[in-house]
């Protein structure tokens, strides 16, 4: 990501990694010191600033891989994969409470959006850099034509589309965690196409294993190892 579209992607108060980040300290690093970009609450310029800490969580979605490098850690190989969405206007009423349906080959799916719309995406998972995504026309026609094999409702518009991406580790789990050889670099990524219903949770994990908490109860149950970075370590 360049640094013209961090800061246009950015909410004020929040930091930017745009720049080497090093961690200092001989042995076990004491801690990181990074030359970035913070926006500036008060009135919204990005300013240079140098920030000292124990502890960075890299939790930059597709660029997680990209954010890891920039502070001199190894890449866990998280893989941005494009999912697009279209809002397809069609010939019927009475939609909004459709439920979800998924073809049982996992090709496509929807679900009612309004009283004659729907949300339809291929179920596509294509592989590519970290970007701004957006929807490629082939997509969105594969979407339709998987629709209309069973539906036979006409499609008088596409009413919007957009894709976004949904980072996978190698095993498709999400990693939250300590990395194995960069004390105090913690990871919060990989969370695949689920990041969203699984956040309370992931939350509660992620903040006990950071402030070396004893678990709330909501996650007392799940065995950290199975998310760690260091699965990936051997
Ligand atoms: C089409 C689509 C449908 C989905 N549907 C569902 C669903 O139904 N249910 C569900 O649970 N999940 C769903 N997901 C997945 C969910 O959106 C993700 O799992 C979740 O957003 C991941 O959260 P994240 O915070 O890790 O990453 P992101 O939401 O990608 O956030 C990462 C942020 O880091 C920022 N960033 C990157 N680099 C830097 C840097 N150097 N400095 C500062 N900031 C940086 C990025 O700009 C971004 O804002 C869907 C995803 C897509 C694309």
């Amino acid at each position: 990501m360049s640094v013209a579209n961090a800061i246009h992607a950015v909410v004020p108060g929040r930091l930017i990694c745009t720049s080497n980040t090093k961690p200092v300290g001989a042995g076990p690093v004491a801690h990181w010191i990074a030359n970035e970009l913070v926006v500036d609450p008060d009135d919204g310029l990005a300013r240079t600033a140098t920030f000292s800490t124990p502890v960075i969580v890299n939790a930059a979605g597709a660029w997680a891989d990209e954010a890891a490098q920039r502070c001199g850690v190894r890449p866990l190989r998280i893989a941005p994969k494009r999912r697009t969405m279209v809002q397809l206007r069609v010939g019927r009423s009475g939609l909004r409470d459709l439920p979800l349906v998924d073809d049982t080959s996992g090709t496509f799916y929807f679900k009612g959006e309004g009283d004659s719309s729907v949300w339809l995406s291929p179920h596509d998972e294509i592989a590519t850099d970290p970007c701004d995504a957006a929807p490629e026309e082939i997509d969105i026609a594969t979407a339709i034509d998987r629709f209309e094999s069973v539906v036979d409702w006409s499609i008088e518009r596409v009413e919007r589309s957009w894709a976004g991406l949904r980072s996978f580790a190698r095993d498709r789990l999400p990693v939250y965690g300590f990395d194995a050889h960069a004390p105090g670099f913690f990871w919060c990524a990989g969370q695949g196409g689920f990041g969203i219903q699984t956040s309370p949770a992931a939350a509660k994990l992620a903040a006990a294993l950071l402030l070396d908490q004893a678990p709330d109860a909501m996650v007392e149950l799940i065995d950290p190892a199975l998310f760690s970075p260091r699965r990936f370590s051997s």
